[in-house]
C-alpha cells in the first residue's frame, strides 16, 4: 500500500429546528451518506415510521440536505445528525470525554421512529438515540437540547449510573437537563438561541411552551422548585426540578435576569440573594460530582455531598465556588449554607469638621449570628452603638486618631478594621502644634537647624529672649551671612 485516504466531508445540513448547520458526512460510490468520520462514526438512519429496524444511513447524491421543513425526511435527520455532533463535541472540548462510553465510539440515531410518536429516547442496548416525529409526525423532536439530554443519559449510566426511580432517578433527568442545556449553550445556534429551558423548540403542548424551566421549574405546574420530604416519590421528570433550579441558581444567582433574551426569575427557599458563579463552571462541579462521586443510589443529600466534593477538587475548599454550592443547595433546601469569615468592610479614612454631628455605619459581611460591637480610638464627642455599630456625635476637638471597629460573632469569631479620623477646624486649619523645631535653641546645637560655628551661644552681650540659649545672627546693620 503507497497511500491511503480517508475522505471526510463536510456538507450543509438544513434541519428543522437547527437552520443552516455543517454536517459531518461521508462520500460513496454514488454520492454521500450520512456518516461522520470525525466523531466516533456516528451515523443516521431512517425508520421509516415503521417497525423497529436499524436501517441504513440517509444517503443522497449531493452533499446538501434537507429543506428546514418536516415534510423533508432529512430535514429531521440533519437536527439529529447535527444534535449528536453537537454532544459530542461539547463533551470532547469541554471535558476531554470522548463520546458517550469515553472510548471513542460515536451513538447513531434513528429518526422517523413510529407514527405520531412524542418523545426521543437513549437506549444503551443499541447504543443509538430514536426520534419520534411528535403529532401528526410533523413535530420532530430532534432539538438540539433534547438530543443533549437524551444522549447524556447514556453518559449517565456510563459513570453514577443514577437509578431511574425515587430521588436518584430525578438526579438522572436533571443531569441530562443540565448537560443538555449545556450542549445547546455550546453550540450556540442562531436558529436556536441558547438557554434555561428545555425543549422549547419542539413544541410538545402544542402552545410553545417550553417542557421544563431550569429558573423556576414549578412554572411547568408540576415539577418541585425545593426539596421536600416525599419528593423521591413523584415522576422522575418533575422531582429533577431541584437540582434544575440548582444549576441555575449556581450558574446565574437568583431574582429577574435576562439572558440572550430570556427573562428569568429565580426564587430561593431561604429568601437568600445568590450571585452565579457562571454555567461552565457550575456545568464543570457537576459533571465532576457525576463522574467521581455520585453512584446508584445517590440521593439529593448526596448529591450536596458530592458536588461539594468536585466544587473543593476544582476550585478548593475555601473558595468562592464553594461556598456558592453550598449556599445554591440550601437555597434550594438542601442542607445549610457554609457561614463564611467575617469582615468589616473598610469605611475609607474619615475627615470631619469641628461641631459637624457624624452618622457611620461599618458594615459586616460573613459571619454567622449578630455582632457585638466596639471601638478604640474613637475622636471625642463620637459613641459606638455595641449592638449595631453604628457611630455617632458630634466631635469636639480637632486632631487625628487611628480608629479600630472590632465585631465580635457569638461564635467567638472577631473581624476587625482600622482607618483615621480627623476632626479638622474650618478657622484654624493647621492642628496645633509646635512646628519648628528646637525653636529656643535650648539644645546648645542648632539641630535641626544647621548653623555657622559660634552662631548658636548663651553670650550675655546680647542677650536671649527668653532661656539662655540664642542664634546670634550678626549685622548690625550690613549684609551678612550666617
Ligand atoms: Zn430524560
Amino acid at each position: 500500500v503507497i497511500r491511503t485516504f480517508e475522505g471526510v466531508q463536510t456538507g450543509t445540513g438544513h434541519g428543522v429546528h437547527v437552520g443552516e448547520v455543517p454536517i459531518g458526512t461521508t462520500p460513496t460510490d454514488s454520492g454521500y451518506q450520512l456518516k461522520d468520520g470525525t466523531r466516533g462514526g456516528t451515523y443516521t438512519t431512517d425508520m421509516g415510521n415503521g417497525a423497529p429496524s436499524d436501517g441504513s444511513p440517509f444517503a443522497r447524491p449531493t452533499d446538501n440536505w434537507g429543506d428546514g421543513l418536516p415534510s423533508n425526511r432529512e430535514s429531521a435527520a440533519v437536527d439529529a445528525h447535527f444534535g449528536v455532533a453537537a454532544t459530542w463535541d461539547f463533551y470532547k472540548n469541554t471535558f476531554g470525554r470522548a463520546g458517550i462510553r469515553g472510548d471513542g465510539v460515536g451513538a447513531s440515531s434513528r429518526v422517523h421512529y413510529g407514527n405520531g410518536y412524542v418523545n426521543a429516547f437513549w437506549d444503551d442496548d443499541c447504543f443509538c438515540m430514536t426520534f419520534g416525529d411528535g403529532d401528526g409526525n410533523t413535530h420532530p423532536l430532534t432539538s438540539v437540547d433534547v438530543a443533549g439530554h437524551e444522549m447524556t443519559h447514556g453518559v449517565t449510566a456510563a459513570t453514577a449510573n443514577l437509578n431511574y426511580s425515587g430521588e436518584s432517578g430525578g438526579l438522572n433527568e436533571a443531569t441530562s437537563d443540565i448537560l443538555g442545556t449545556m450542549v445547546e449553550f455550546h453550540a450556540d445556534l442562531p436558529a436556536d438561541t441558547p438557554d434555561y429551558l428545555i425543549g422549547e423548540k419542539i413544541d410538545l403542548h402544542g402552545d410553545g411552551a417550553p417542557l421544563r424551566f431550569m429558573d423556576k421549574p414549578s412554572k411547568d405546574g408540576r415539577s418541585a422548585d425545593y426539596w421536600r420530604r416525599g419528593l423521591g416519590g413523584i415522576d422522575v421528570h418533575y422531582s429533577s426540578g431541584v437540582a434544575n433550579h440548582f444549576f441555575y441558581l449556581l450558574s446565574e444567582g437568583s431574582g429577574a435576569k435576562t439572558v440572550n433574551g430570556v427573562a428569568y426569575d429565580s426564587p430561593t427557599y431561604d429568601h437568600s440573594t445568590l450571585t452565579g458563579i457562571g454555567r461552565d463552571k457550575a456545568a464543570a462541579i457537576w459533571y465532576r460530582a457525576l463522574t467521581a462521586y455520585m453512584t446508584s443510589t445517590t440521593n439529593y443529600a448526596g448529591a450536596r455531598t458530592a458536588t461539594l466534593h468536585a466544587a473543593e477538587d476544582l476550585y478548593g475548599a475555601g473558595s468562592g465556588e464553594y461556598t456558592a454550592v453550598a449556599a445554591a443547595w440550601s437555597a434550594v433546601n438542601v442542607g445549610t449554607a457554609v457561614p463564611t469569615a467575617p469582615s468589616l468592610t473598610h469605611p475609607g479614612d474619615q475627615v470631619t469638621a469641628l461641631g459637624t454631628a457624624v452618622d457611620l455605619l461599618v458594615p459586616t459581611a460573613g459571619g454567622s449570628g449578630t455582632p457585638a460591637y466596639t471601638a478604640d480610638h474613637l475622636p471625642d464627642g463620637l459613641a459606638l452603638d455595641a449592638a449595631t455599630g453604628r457611630i455617632t456625635g458630634t466631635p469636639g476637638t480637632t486632631g487625628s486618631t487611628t480608629v479600630t471597629v472590632t465585631a465580635t460573632f457569638p461564635s467567638g469569631a472577631t473581624a476587625s478594621t482600622t482607618f483615621t479620623w480627623a476632626v479638622t477646624d474650618a478657622n484654624s486649619p493647621c492642628p496645633s502644634a509646635h512646628l519648628l523645631g528646637n525653636a529656643g535653641f535650648e539644645s546648645g546645637a542648632a539641630q535641626p537647624w544647621t548653623a555657622t560655628p559660634g552662631t548658636v551661644d548663651t553670650d550675655r552681650g546680647q542677650a536671649s529672649h527668653g532661656g539662655s540659649w540664642k542664634a546670634w545672627l550678626d549685622g548690625y546693620g550690613s549684609g551678612h551671612t550666617d
